[in-house]
C-alpha cells in the first residue's frame, strides 16, 4: 500500500466525522443487538415452560388413566377377561398419546414394556430415567428434542404405622420440542430481520448526524484556510442561518481576531516605513549640504558656517525623532513600566510653564495658568511632564506671534482636567482626526522650520491611554485649538 492511502486512511480514522460516525452507530447497533438476543431468549423460554406446563398437566391425565387401568394386575379369572382389559386399557392410553402427541410407555418393575404407543411393547427398556424412576422417584429429563418423564405408580402396603410403597412400574412419557425449535427458528429469522433494519437504520442515522454534527466545523475550517491563504481577509464572513449559535459565534470571533491582527501589522509595516523615511529625511539634506560643500572650492567663510549650521540642526531633528521613537517604543511595552505615586500636578505644570516662557517669550506669546483648584492625583510623575510639556510646546510651536497659551487645571470627586487652549493656526476637521497617528503632521514645511517628530502628541495619547484617561482636541482653523486631558485621581491596576 503506498504511503499516501496509509495517510488517507490515518487522517480519516483520526477525523470527527469519523468518530461521531463510530459512537452515534454502536449507540445505536449495540443496544438493538443486545436487546434482540435478550428479546430472543425470553420469548424462547416463555414457549418453552409454557410448553413444559402443559405436559405436566397431560402426565396427570395419562398417570390417571394407568392407574385406573389393570396394566400391574397379575391375578387374572380368564384369558378372555384378561385380554379384553389389556385392549381397553392400550386404547385409552393410545388415544391419549395421540391428543398430547407424545409417546407413553408403561413398563412393569421388571422393566418389560406392557405398553407403548410405539412399537417396543414386550421389550426390556434400558433407559436410565426409567432405572431410577423404579426406586420411585419422578424423573425428568430435558434433551435438545424433547423432553421425557418417568412417573413411578405405587401402591401403599401394610397398616397405617408400618406403612410402606411397593413401586408397580412406571410410565414412561416423551414429548417432543420440534414445536419449541420451529418456533424459536422463527423467531430467530424476525428479530435477525428487524435487527438488520435497525441496524441499517443506525449506520444511516449515524452518517447523517456526524455530517450535520462537523459541517459547521468545516466551514469554520474553510474559512480559516481561506484567510491563512489571504484571499478573503475582508469579505464577509460566509453566515448559514441555521449554523449553531457557537460555531457562528467562533467564525465571527475568529474574524475580529484576524482583523485586528492585519490592521495591527498594516499599522506595523506603516509604521516601518514611516520611520525609514523620517530617519532618511534629515540624513538626505545633510548628504546634500555636505556634498554641495565639497564640490566647492575657496567658499566664503559664512558660506561654510551657514551649511554647517544648517546640517547640524538635521542632526538634531535626526535625535529628536530617535529620541521620540524610543521613548514611544519604551512606552509600548508593557505597562509594569508606569511608575505611579501620588503627586502635585499643579506644581508640575507650573515648572513646565515656567521652564517654557522663555521660548513663548520670543514669540510675544502669553503664558496664562488657571489654576481653579489644588489637584493630587496618582500619575506617573515623568511622564505626565511630558504630557503637559507635549502640549504646550505645541501651543507655542503652531501659535501667531502676540498669541496667548491658557492653562487650565481643574478637578471632580473621580477626575481632574488639564485644558491647553492657544490662540494660533488651529487645525483643519480632517486633520484632527488624525493628530495622534504616528509622524501625522498638518504641514510638513511648517515643521520642518518647527523641527517636530510628528511623534509628540502620540507619545502624549500613549502616556494618557496608559493613566486609563483620554484626551481630546477642539479647533478652528485660523482661530486656535484646546486639547482637553481626563485622567482619573486614582490609579487602578
Ligand atoms: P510635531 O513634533 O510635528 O509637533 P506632534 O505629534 O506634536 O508632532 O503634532 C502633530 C501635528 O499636529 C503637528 O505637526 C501639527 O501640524 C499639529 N498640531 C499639534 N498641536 C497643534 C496646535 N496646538 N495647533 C495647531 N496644530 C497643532
Amino acid at each position: 500500500m503506498n504511503k499516501n492511502l496509509i495517510e488517507k486512511i490515518r487522517s480519516v480514522l483520526k477525523s470527527l466525522k469519523f468518530r461521531v460516525f463510530v459512537i452515534v452507530a454502536l449507540a445505536i447497533i449495540l443496544p438493538t443487538l443486545i436487546s434482540s438476543i435478550f428479546i430472543y431468549n425470553v420469548a424462547v423460554k416463555n414457549y418453552t415452560e409454557k410448553k413444559i406446563d402443559s405436559f405436566s398437566g397431560a402426565n396427570t391425565v395419562i398417570r390417571n388413566t394407568v392407574e385406573n387401568g389393570h396394566f400391574f394386575d397379575e391375578v387374572v379369572e380368564d384369558a378372555e377377561t384378561t385380554n379384553n382389559s389389556v385392549l381397553q386399557n392400550n386404547a385409552q392410553v393410545e388415544h391419549l398419546a395421540k391428543a398430547h402427541q407424545c409417546r407413553i410407555q408403561v413398563i412393569n418393575s421388571k422393566r418389560v414394556i406392557l405398553y407403548d404407543s410405539g412399537s417396543d411393547a414386550g421389550k426390556n427398556s434400558v433407559a436410565r430415567a426409567v432405572q431410577k424412576g423404579m426406586a420411585g422417584e419422578k424423573q425428568f429429563v430435558q434433551k435438545e428434542d424433547a423432553v421425557e418423564y418417568v412417573i413411578p405408580v405405587v401402591i401403599s402396603s401394610g397398616g397405617s404405622e408400618t406403612e410402606s410403597q411397593i413401586v408397580l412400574g412406571v410410565i414412561y412419557t416423551r414429548y417432543s420440542l420440534k414445536d419449541v425449535e420451529n418456533y424459536s427458528l422463527n423467531m430467530r429469522r424476525y428479530v435477525n430481520m428487524a435487527s438488520s433494519l435497525l441496524v441499517i437504520f443506525g449506520l444511516i442515522l449515524a452518517w447523517v448526524l456526524s455530517v450535520v454534527f462537523t459541517n459547521p466545523i468545516q466551514r469554520i475550517e474553510k474559512s480559516i484556510t481561506e484567510i491563512s491563504q489571504a484571499k478573503n481577509i475582508d469579505k464577509e464572513p460566509v453566515e448559514e442561518e441555521n449554523d449553531y449559535s457557537e460555531v457562528m459565534e467562533i467564525s465571527r470571533d475568529f474574524r475580529a481576531l484576524v482583523s485586528r491582527l492585519t490592521t495591527q501589522v498594516r499599522s506595523q509595516q506603516e509604521f516601518v516605513s514611516n520611520v525609514s523615511h523620517e530617519l532618511k529625511t534629515p540624513i538626505t539634506s545633510m548628504k546634500i549640504l555636505a556634498d554641495s560643500l565639497l564640490g566647492q572650492q575657496g567658499l566664503p567663510e559664512e558660506l561654510y558656517q551657514e551649511f554647517l549650521q544648517d546640517i547640524s540642526k538635521e542632526i538634531d531633528r535626526e535625535n529628536n525623532i530617535i529620541t521620540d521613537l524610543l521613548e514611544l517604543v519604551r512606552m509600548e511595552k508593557s505597562s509594569a513600566e508606569i511608575n505611579i505615586s501620588s503627586v502635585n500636578i499643579n506644581e508640575i505644570v507650573e515648572t513646565i510653564l515656567r521652564r517654557l516662557k522663555p521660548i513663548a517669550e520670543s514669540k510675544n506669546i502669553e503664558v496664562i495658568f488657571e489654576s481653579f483648584r489644588p489637584v493630587i492625583a496618582d500619575v506617573d510623575e515623568i511622564k505626565f511632564a511630558s504630557v503637559v510639556n507635549n502640549l504646550v510646546e505645541n501651543a507655542i510651536k503652531y501659535n501667531n506671534t502676540d498669541g496667548t497659551v491658557t492653562t487650565s487645571l481643574n478637578s471632580d470627586h473621580q477626575y481632574f482636567y488639564l485644558k491647553v487652549t492657544d490662540t494660533g493656526i488651529g487645525i483643519s476637521e480632517e486633520a484632527q482626526e488624525r493628530v495622534f497617528e504616528r509622524f501625522f503632521r498638518v504641514d510638513k514645511a511648517r515643521t520642518r522650520e518647527t523641527g517636530g517628530s510628528g511623534l509628540g502628541l502620540a507619545i502624549t495619547k500613549e502616556i494618557v491611554d496608559k493613566h486609563h484617561g483620554s484626551i481630546k482636541v477642539h479647533s478652528k482653523e485660523g482661530e486656535g485649538t484646546t486639547f482637553t486631558v481626563r485622567i482619573p485621581l486614582k490609579y487602578i491596576r
